[in-house]
């Protein structure tokens, strides 16, 4: 099993202009490598393989000591690498008759990827028991170890640059986690993903998109529009840039660390976690793209999948139909049909219940189907707005209408 983490660097400014320099050769080096598949292909009608960049790449990283030359040899080739699967995968989609976009040209390279960490890269203790990052051709790094490095061999380093600030994503190669017992879960989860609401759980509780989000992204929306009326490739708009990337950080942190929170606190507490096979790409078509890219709905599946693996814990989708539309205590379906607006389900076997909770605990009982196990007990008389967790507000619903889902992500 793969793990990633990443941890910030401070790198001092000799190694920074480094970083860029070296980032700005292997922008050059894919640009060229690009250019010379074109070429080939236009003039002879052949096609260059990796390999016949590669012994290109050496001839000319000899000539250019002080330029590409200074880049570990590993690190350039997996620019050619990372160029080459570009290519295969164009391809395999033209076959399957798609019609994919062509590798394109980079205005500018970010990042670059040590792909044989274990031989280049290393942990190693800096001043007063600080840590710096080894990296080979640039020198140590000062770095943030904020966690422990999961046990295992470090695979991959890839060193990023976001704005002015510099991260280091460590790909380790894990043990394989324990599957899960051959037993019914005993504290299974549904979850109900929503725009108003960012989640709502089988067990009654709601998670409501956080405030300070929102707030981030009024402002990243703000630079943004500052940035626009600045001149490309000013003083100005350089300076506006580097707002305007640091506004994104924070609002891409903002998401990642609560995504994170919640899914450990389910991870920790439930040993199935279930939710819609909703495919979070259409939704990302259709009039509510931006709310539903906030929700963060794919990061919190992610986490919560790989996060269940650890423990041996189980990680179900189910299929998304008909989950709002049907009783989750007899299986009837609401008729007439539910709409956006009722906000209560009520069923005459009895049970009203909040139409997010039904939904959450109609996922939960699809999970169970799937892997064998009893739907905890439902209490069959329930109202009101679902149980706020640690602090985070649950809004009335009935001031929620459906237009104004945009508005509380
Ligand atoms: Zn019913």
């Amino acid at each position: 099993m793969l793990t990633a983490v990443k941890f910030r660097l401070y790198p001092f400014p000799d190694q920074a202009r480094e970083l860029d320099r070296q980032l700005s050769e292997l922008n050059s080096l894919w640009n060229h490598a690009l250019e010379e598949r074109c070429a080939a292909w236009k003039k002879e009608r052949r096609s260059l393989t990796f390999v016949q960049q590669c012994q290109e790449l050496t001839r000319w990283r000899n000539f250019d000591r002080e330029g590409l030359g200074r880049v570990n040899a590993q690190v350039a080739q997996e620019c050619l690498a990372r160029l080459n699967d570009a290519f295969q995968h164009f391809f395999r989609r033209v076959k399957s008759g798609e019609a994919p976009g062509f590798p394109r040209f980079n205005r500018e390279t970010t990042s670059l990827t040590y792909p044989q960490a274990y031989d280049s890269v290393r942990l190693v203790p800096g001043r007063n028991g600080t840590r710096r990052l080894s990296l080979s051709r640039v020198g140590d790094l000062p770095i943030e170890v904020h966690r422990e490095l999961p046990a295992g061999r470090t695979k991959t380093c890839t060193v990023e640059r976001e704005g002015d600030r510099w991260y280091a994503v460590l790909i380790v190669e894990m043990a394989d986690p324990v599957p899960p017992p051959d037993l019914p879960p005993r504290h299974p989860l549904g979850v109900d993903l929503g725009l108003s609401r960012l989640a709502t759980l089988s067990t009654g509780e709601a998670v409501e998109a956080p405030r300070f989000l929102r707030r981030s992204e009024v402002q990243l929306k703000r630079q943004q529009r500052r940035l626009s009326r600045k001149r490309r490739g000013s003083h100005n708009w350089r300076k506006q840039k580097a707002r305007v990337q640091r506004c994104h950080a924070r609002v891409r942190d903002q998401r990642r660390d609560l995504a994170h929170q919640l899914t450990s606190t389910w991870a920790r507490e439930h040993d199935l976690i279930a939710f819609e096979d909703l495919d979070v790409r259409s939704h990302l078509m259709g009039p509510f793209s931006k709310s539903t890219a906030d929700a963060g709905w794919g990061m919190l599946r992610r986490f919560a999948e790989y996060k269940e693996a650890r423990r041996s814990g189980r990680y179900v989708e189910v299929p998304s139909k008909g989950t709002t539309q049907s009783c989750s205590a007899c299986a009837r379906p609401h008729d007439p049909p539910l709409t956006l607006r009722d906000r209560t389900y009520e069923c005459p076997c009895g049970l009203r219940l909040d139409r997010d909770v039904n939904a959450a605990r109609n996922v939960l009982a699809r999970a169970l189907a799937i892997v064998g196990g009893d739907t905890p007990e439902v209490t069959p008389v329930e109202i009101g707005p679902p149980v706020a967790r640690k602090g985070r507000r649950v809004r009335s619903m009935k001031q929620e209408p459906p237009s104004a889902v945009g508005a509380s992500t």
